[in-house]
């Protein structure tokens, strides 16, 4: 669509002032239209990403809450704390734990008695 009108704006992607010859213009040129396009898609890509890893995250999360026996990883990544924490609350005696072979299993429980 061409028309006469000619505005002063400034793009959106470079600041740069410019004359358009429509009122929704948004760009200088056409370098700076497929930049911005580029930057939209990446972002929205990013923004994409974010929201499955936050979403694999609350899932995990989810999953250990529901779990009966945690192992001093699990019970770590549910309290968000490191695995040395874990580690020295047991030592310490203040979270109960059952050696078993290699592995030291936690009551879910015992880590809710942590709050009582
Ligand atoms: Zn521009």
């Amino acid at each position: 669509m061409s028309s006469n009108i000619k505005i002063t704006r400034i793009c959106q992607f470079c600041d740069a002032d410019f004359t358009a010859r429509t009122t929704v213009t948004k760009y200088c040129s056409h370098k700076c239209a497929s930049r911005a396009y580029k930057q939209r898609t990446r972002n929205r890509n990013i923004e994409k990403s974010v929201a499955e890893t936050v979403q694999v995250i609350s899932v995990k999360k989810i999953e250990l809450q529901a779990k009966e026996f945690l192992s001093i990883n699990e019970a770590s990544e549910l309290l968000n704390v490191s695995r040395w924490t874990i580690s020295r609350a047991i030592a310490a005696d203040r979270l109960k734990a059952v050696r078993m072979g290699k592995r030291v299993i936690i009551r879910r429980k015992d880590i809710d008695q942590l709050f009582t």
